[in-house]
């Protein structure tokens, strides 16, 4: 066994794998990271295998509302960059703060537990390595969450994650199942190659532009950033109800919550194809019977392709739940990274809010960073700390009340979140 044990070990070179690697090494905490696939860049990278990226992906929010602070993406690049730049971005940002260094790459770690205090890991390189700690940088958009109707469907089905390009639609008729970001992403793409393109949808949603006045519909939103968070909001849903509309004038359910308790849908183009009649909005699946679908409001269509874009799970699957403090759905962490009593494991990334970006991921990791290096060298200042993580009930809501679904478990609202980030951070000092 290969004795690490004064260092941590950061799983995953993606946007938070990065972030947080950036921030130990400018601390000067021991660690060292794996990486399952051969490169930086998480799901951005859609050769990586575990990405659920496909080949028209743009980014949702806009680049200046997403890049790191200490590296702006380039002028060059567009408002809503396209993966493939995401991708070089992330490759030039290790480049820039060399941080390949760190990483063994095509290194997947396949089971990690612990034994006297000391973590274990292996690897599927056939190393054992005992670290001081683990940081699991793993991302929580790469396992499916799979939805079952009744009956059997005799066409095509597969997940979201499948989908990689448009040609997958070519002359089909095609249901996506599910108006998240990534349905409404699809739905749009299945217009100029499949027969049929319909969205079969559970509930309602907002829907938000990608541009407002020529501008990022969320840089727009952040200029306010001087207002209180809930005259904030206030003011962003009467913009974007004068602009879009209600979204039952497009076949929408009428959403059962207000904007922003859900992830708004970002996009400009699906309300556009509805309108045109290119995309229907059908209801809920009641049933399957061959390649018929019967919806719940009694109407029925044939099909040949059905792409579930029913979300993902979070799931560490080399760890056991008992390590992470888990509730139903996700691990109840304190700000959703820290293990209210063990500080030995802890999880960056796992987080979701409008306009949180991968400066907010930075920050998780500047947080952690800053604790780590502290509790070792002057434990006395992060005593008051570890009282707040051991009784781990912060509010990370703030003025919204999100949806009580399992996807949502995990979703904080971003000027709170991001204030008790600072709050904690500079606790140290
Ligand atoms: C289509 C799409 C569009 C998106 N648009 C936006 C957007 O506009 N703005 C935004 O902020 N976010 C967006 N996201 C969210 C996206 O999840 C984040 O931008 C970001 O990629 C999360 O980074 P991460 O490092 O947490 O996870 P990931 O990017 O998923 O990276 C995780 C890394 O961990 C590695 N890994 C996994 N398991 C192991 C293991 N056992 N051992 C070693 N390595 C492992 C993986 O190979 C991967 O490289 C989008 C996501 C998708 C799918």
């Amino acid at each position: 066994m290969i004795d690490k044990s004064d260092k941590y070990l950061v799983i995953g070179a993606g946007p938070a794998g990065l972030s947080t690697a950036r921030n130990l090494q400018i601390e000067g905490v021991s660690f060292e990271g794996v990486e399952a696939h051969s490169g930086v860049g998480g799901l951005w990278d859609i050769k990586n295998p575990k990405s659920t990226m496909y080949k028209t992906a743009h980014l949702i929010s806009s680049k200046r509302m997403t890049e790191f602070s200490e590296f702006p993406m380039k002028d060059s690049v567009a408002q809503y960059p396209h993966h493939e730049d995401v991708l070089d971005y992330f490759t030039s940002y290790a480049q820039k703060f060399d941080l390949l260094k760190y990483y063994k790459f095509n290194t997947r770690v396949e089971k990690a537990y612990k034994e006297n205090g000391i973590w274990i890991v292996k690897t599927s390189d056939g190393e054992v390595t005992k670290y001081k700690g683990l940081i699991i940088c793993v991302g929580t958009l790469s396992e499916p969450n799979h939805v079952k109707f009744p009956g059997e469907f005799t066409g095509q089905i597969i997940h979201s994650a499948e989908y990689k390009d448009p040609q997958q639609f070519k002359d089909k008729r095609v249901l996506i199942v599910g108006a998240g970001n990534s349905g409404c992403d699809i739905v749009v793409d299945a217009v100029h190659h499949a027969k049929k393109s319909d969205l079969s949808v559970r509930r309602g949603y907002h829907f938000v532009p990608k541009f407002v006045f020529g501008k990022p519909a969320d840089a727009l939103g952040n200029k306010q950033s001087f207002l209180p968070s809930g005259l904030k909001l206030t003011l962003n849903k009467a913009m974007i109800k004068m602009l879009t509309g209600s979204p039952e004038q497009f076949g929408f359910p009428k959403p059962d919550h207000k904007l922003f308790e859900s992830h708004p849908i970002v996009n400009s183009l699906v309300l556009h194809y509805i309108g045109h009649g290119d995309v229907k909005v059908r209801a809920n699946i009641k049933k399957f019977e061959a390649n018929t679908v019967h919806f719940t409001d009694g109407t029925s269509e044939d099909y040949d392709m059905i792409v579930m874009a029913t979300g993902y799970k979070v799931h560490f699957p080399f760890i056991d739940k008992k390590y992470l403090n888990w509730n139903s759905h996700v691990p109840d962490l304190y700000l959703n990274i820290f293990h209210p009593t063990d500080d030995s494991i802890f999880v960056c990334g796992m987080i979701e809010a409008a306009g949180i970006g991968w400066q907010g991921r930075f920050e998780m990791g500047t947080l952690l960073a800053r604790y780590l290096k502290t509790k070792d060298k002057s434990p006395n200042l992060v005593k008051a700390f570890e009282k707040r993580k051991k009784e781990n009930n912060a509010n990370l809501s703030g003025p919204v009340k999100y949806m009580k679904l399992d996807r949502m478990a995990y979703y904080v609202h971003k000027d709170t979140y991001i204030d008790i980030l600072r709050k904690e951070t500079n606790s140290f000092n």
